[in-house]
């Protein structure tokens, strides 16, 4: 067992960081207050292979390992969460799940576009009235010769807006519970399907959440993605992948609260010395530490076995929730180091403990995570 890094992988991750430092930071405030989603700065890390990290060569992907993907996300994660979260949704869900199930002809026209920032992709399974239960999706899909036509609202999707592509779970089969549900891939450019009401957020407020609504939406039997009956289960593992980059991305934000928290702690004095030596100070940084990195481990892991082409349910669950915990603890010390200077905007501390939530909760909230790993546990007891 060897804990190191590669040299190739901390040049991967030393180039993730020069590019959020100098091409995400300096807009970072402006961008968060206004929620803006930077297309360019977004297709720039397409140009840099950000969009397509674990695709194969052949398909224009950066051709890396899950573990390289986990440090990609951290690290844009400690800049900014926002622009992660939406690097990790283009690349594990709409990619993920496209190459996941697509034949080779899909995969051919798609994925090279989405490698390379063309185009921009989301991934619809969430809708207004099904999240956790999200087998209780109602949108349809209903054949027509030989087109499908696709009616229903998506909420809470990341990308939404700027989307050119989206993967859509659809029910198909009202009667089977098991293979009712259908994923097809859909060109924004078709009619009837359109970004609605951008969300007004909490955190990652540099990511875009919106709506996607689907109007007789007439799609080609050729842009199912799988076969007829198989969506959910394929959903489910696009998620056991997606977790992880959820669990890096809670360690990127954590990290960056505490390595904001003990930069100020040694500069700021009480008493006549720098609060940083106070033991109460020394505790909660300690804490911090040592969480971010059991977290970090356990993220590793779960790619690991990811990269081993083993099942990763129980070990991504895991690592989604012990880091989204984790993350949320770290950033409420760092507001707390930082006292009244954490509350405020001009501190880094306060985007932190805001952006951090979003990690209990997308991707499956830490009550279905304790869910998916206590089914695992008594399954193989
Ligand atoms: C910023 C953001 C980005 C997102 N991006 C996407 C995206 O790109 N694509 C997409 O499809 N979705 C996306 N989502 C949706 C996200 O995955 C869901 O919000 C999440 O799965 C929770 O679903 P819900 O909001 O409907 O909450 P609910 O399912 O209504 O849950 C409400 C509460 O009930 C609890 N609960 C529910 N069922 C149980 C149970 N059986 N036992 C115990 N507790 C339970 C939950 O844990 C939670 O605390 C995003 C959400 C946000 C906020």
């Amino acid at each position: 067992m060897d804990f190191r890094l590669t040299d190739e992988q901390n040049q991967i991750r030393e180039m993730v960081r020069d590019f959020a430092v100098s091409e995400i930071k300096p807009h970072l405030a402006e961008w968060d207050e206004a929620q803006h989603f930077p297309v360019d700065t977004f297709k720039r890390a397409g140009e840099l292979g950000l969009l397509g990290v674990t695709l194969p060569d052949e398909y224009g992907g950066a051709g890396l390992s899950y573990v390289d993907y986990v440090n990609v996300i951290e690290e844009l994660g400690v800049v900014d969460s926002g622009f992660a979260l939406s690097v990790a949704a283009h690349n594990s869900l709409c990619t993920g799940h496209t190459y996941l199930a697509g034949n080779d002809e899909q995969k051919k026209k798609w994925l090279p576009k989405l490698a390379s920032g063309e185009w921009i992709g989301a991934w619809g399974l969430t809708e207004p009235g099904s999240g956790s239960d999200a087998s209780g999706m109602r949108t349809t899909a209903v054949k027509d010769g030989n087109d499908w036509v696709l009616n229903g609202t998506k909420n809470f999707i990341t990308n939404a807006t700027y989307a050119d592509l989206s993967v859509v779970l659809t029910v198909t089969d009202k009667s089977d519970q098991k293979h009712g549900i259908t994923a097809f891939a859909v060109e924004m450019d078709r009619k009837g399907i359109r970004p609605g009401k951008k969300e007004n957020k909490l955190g990652m407020r540099v990511s875009d959440t919106a709506e996607l609504v689907l109007e007789d939406c007439r799609v080609p039997a050729s842009n199912i993605l799988g076969k007829v009956g198989y969506g959910f289960i394929d959903a489910m593992k696009v998620l056991d992948g997606g977790r992880i980059s959820i669990g890096a991305l809670a360690i990127g934000i954590a990290r960056g609260a505490y390595e904001a928290a003990r930069d100020y702690a040694k500069q700021r004095t009480a008493f006549g010395k720098p609060i940083a030596e106070f033991q109460a100070i020394q505790f909660m940084l300690a804490d911090m530490a040592t969480e971010i990195d059991a977290a970090r481990l356990l993220c590793y892991r779960a790619a690991v076995v990811k990269d081993q082409g083993e099942r990763v349910t129980q070990f991504s669950a895991m690592a989604k929730l012990y880091a989204s915990e984790v993350a949320v603890r770290a950033t409420e010390k760092g507001v707390q180091i930082f006292g009244g200077y954490g509350f405020v905007k001009d501190f880094p501390a306060e985007k932190y403990y805001r952006d951090v939530k979003l990690c209990t909760i997308g991707e499956g909230t830490s009550e279905i995570q304790r869910m998916v790993i206590a089914r695992n546990l008594l399954a193989g007891a």
